[in-house]
């Protein structure tokens, strides 16, 4: 049985900020079901220790310096043995993972994310003393990179695999901070770990991964090109033989209306007018008008630049005006929280921001929307378009990354065949965006038109299973 070590600085249901938690949680599991022997790697933050029954100490270590404790628990829901990195740095810092209350990273992220690094790097090769050993180190985003490069110090190395999940966050650190942390000076160099002058965590995985993986085939050629590529698409158009493109999958434990323990009215593609008891449940608990003949649209998400807040905003008033009511929740930039309080403040009937994170009620909104808005400037590969379609929500998306890859305009000809899924446009503009979500209306007037195109995007199979038996072909592999 292939060993494989799966890294990530977090994973659903222990810790989440975002996407890459979804798939840390879900994606070793599945693994696991298909054959491996799967430890999963992350820091035990102190909201983790929190909420976890006593973990068992698997290994006092020393590493390079840094003494640390190794802790094993299960991951919740799930047969897969986590071990949790246990140091003040993590356990003693409480709220988010990356930032202070403030949104300010924390000042120490270089060594806290290194020292996971590290840690990753010795189990790996040997080095840790561990009796488990992993044929295949998994990385995943920034926080992991300097682990990959460092297995390159070893004679003993797995085969490795360097997850991107979003290029945006490259992990960038001053010179000074590269040599406070002591490593070796040949990784200081435009062809390892050097970008532009800075340190880059996120290039330990890019230049040295036997494999780079993102997490949509279109968005793995995107990187490679400017802008995509951030300033990164030479080393990656360079690895491109190497670079695959694996679309996530969507967990259906987690996200099934037929059993979603967050709803109060279960439905599916047959039983569909249940899901307006969803809405009217919705717009009844936050105060919107009850009424069945308008469109609800739905976001749900971070309120950041890239998820194209700058296309919504300047038409909230517009949309309203359809008629149609909107609900948004996330949280992000004051500016745009501001922003969208304002003018929900102007319609309490039709409109409704919760700034908040709020797992159970990102499910309810998934199911009482009509139509699902994501017309984000870039994504990898995105999960709530997946969301969307499984609860037969259906979205209106740029074509940009994930998001061209999974969903399929509702075209005359599309219609036609019955291959739509939801609208897509292309130009980031206001205007198009619009343009997209009127067709998406208009059809939505079409009762039947709509429950035929409901029906083929709740038919849409993105399992795990399919993705991980892609990462499973690429584990096999040689060097
Ligand atoms: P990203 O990883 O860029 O944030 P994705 O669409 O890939 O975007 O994944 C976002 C995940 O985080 C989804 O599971 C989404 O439901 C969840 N999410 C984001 N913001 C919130 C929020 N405010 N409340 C609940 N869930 C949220």
């Amino acid at each position: 049985m292939s060993r494989l070590l799966f890294v990530a600085s977090e994973a659903f249901p222990l810790i989440k900020t975002g996407g890459l938690a979804d798939i840390a949680g879900t994606l070793p599991e599945v693994l696991r079901q298909q054959g491996m022997d799967v430890r999963l790697l992350l820091p035990a933050y102190r909201h983790i220790l929190d909420t976890i029954d006593s973990p068992a100490t698997v290994a006092e270590l020393d590493i390079a310096g840094t003494p640390l404790r190794l802790l094993a628990t299960q991951l919740p829901g799930t047969q897969v043995e986590t071990w949790l990195l246990d140091h003040p740095w993590f356990s003693q810092r409480p709220g988010n993972p990356y930032h202070d209350a403030g949104g300010q990273s924390w000042p120490d992220n270089a060594d806290r994310f290194m020292l996971l690094s590290r840690l990753a790097a010795a189990i790996s090769t040997g080095d840790a003393g561990l009796a488990w050993r992993p044929d295949v180190l998994h990385c995943n985003d920034w926080h992991t990179g300097p682990a990959v490069a460092l297995t390159h110090l070893s004679e003993q190395r797995p085969l490795t695999v360097f997850t991107i999940h979003s290029l945006a966050h490259m992990g960038l650190f001053d010179r000074a901070t590269f040599e406070r942390l002591h490593l070796p000076g040949h990784f200081w160099h435009d062809s390892a770990l050097e970008f532009y002058n800075q340190f880059s965590f996120i290039k330990g995985g890019l230049v040295y991964a036997d494999y780079v993986t993102t997490v949509s085939p279109n968005y793995a050629h995107e990187i490679c090109e400017a802008p995509g590529g951030m300033g990164l698409e030479g080393l990656l158009q360079s690895r491109r033989e190497r670079l695959v493109g694996i679309l996530n999958g969507i967990d259906h434990r987690v996200w099934n209306p037929a059993s979603d323990p967050c709803l109060e009215h279960h439905y599916d593609a047959a039983r569909l007018a249940d899901k307006a008891l969803n809405k009217a449940a919705l717009q009844r608990s936050l105060g919107l008008a009850v009424a069945d003949d308008r469109p609800l649209l739905g976001i749900v998400g971070r309120l950041v630049e890239q998820k194209g807040l700058e296309l919504v905003l300047p038409m909230l008033g517009e949309m309203l005006a359809q008629p149609a009511q909107l609900v948004v929740l996330g949280t992000g930039e004051r500016r745009y929280e501001e922003y969208l309080q304002h003018v929900a403040g102007a319609h309490p009937d039709a409109m409704s921001v919760i700034l908040a994170y709020d797992e159970t009620m990102a499910h309810r909104i998934e199911a009482a929307a009509d139509i699902f808005l994501m017309p984000s400037l870039f994504e990898p590969c995105g999960l709530n378009q997946l969301y969307s379609l499984r609860y037969g929500t259906l979205p209106v998306v740029r074509a940009v990354g994930g998001l061209a890859d999974t969903v399929v305009d509702a075209t005359p000809q599309a219609l036609a065949e019955g291959t739509a899924t939801g609208f897509v446009f292309g130009p980031p503009h206001s205007g198009a965006f619009m343009e997209a979500l009127q067709r998406a209306i208009a059809l939505w007037r079409d009762r039947d038109s709509w429950r035929r195109v409901q029906a083929t995007a709740m038919a849409q199979d993105f399992s795990w299973q399919r993705s991980a038996a892609r990462y499973m072909e690429l584990y096999s592999s040689a060097h």
